[in-house]
């Protein structure tokens, strides 16, 4: 499930609420998201057009081999760039569900939990997607949720109700 919006569009709160739904439900989920993967992994990358795609290259991969394993892997990147979308589909194959998590440019800068977007408006933080760095709208996504019109727990209903049609709940032990 690739998570793509904004900053503070709600990827990685709804990622969140996400994975504790679908775990009731008796899915194993896994979350990816930028304190587990730019800590770790992508500790020695930046916010350069290389490095961003890098970073997705890396996350499409991780993501690929945790499917792989049977988990429903949520990723919540910014992932702006519609090529690296689309190199991650091709490296979970079937598997990939892009999810745009749109709020709107005016809703997320308002939100500004880490104050993120005060710093990009002042130069204190350079190439900030949506302000100084671009984000590249997804064409054709499997589903598309406007934060600014519905709240976590609608967004999550949504993304459920998605996974119970597309991806079927195989269960280690037979209820
Ligand atoms: P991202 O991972 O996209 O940067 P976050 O989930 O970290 O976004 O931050 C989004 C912020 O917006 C959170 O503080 C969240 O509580 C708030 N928020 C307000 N309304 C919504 C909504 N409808 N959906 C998701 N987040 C929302």
């Amino acid at each position: 499930m690739w998570l793509t919006g904004l900053s503070a569009s709600g990827k990685s709160s709804i990622a969140m609420a996400l994975e504790q739904a679908l775990t009731a439900q008796g899915y194993s989920c896994y979350v990816l998201d930028g304190d587990n993967i730019r800590d770790g992994l992508n500790a020695n990358l930046g916010f350069s057009p290389e490095d961003r795609t890098e970073n997705i290259r890396r996350v499409g991969e991780v993501a690929a081999l945790f499917a792989d394993a049977g988990l429903i892997c949520i990723t919540a990147f910014i992932s702006p760039y519609r090529a690296d979308r689309a190199r991650a589909r091709q490296s979970c194959g079937e598997a990939f569900h892009e999810i745009h998590i749109s709020a709107d440019l005016a809703t997320c800068e308002s939100r500004d939990p880490k104050g993120l977007y005060k710093k990009a408006r002042s130069g204190e933080l350079r190439e900030f997607t949506g302000v100084s760095a671009p984000y590249e709208i997804p064409e054709q996504p499997q589903l598309a949720i406007d934060t600014a019109r519905e709240d976590i727990a609608a967004s999550v209903v949504k993304l459920v109700t998605y996974v119970e049609r597309n991806v079927p709940l195989i269960r280690a032990i037979p209820r």
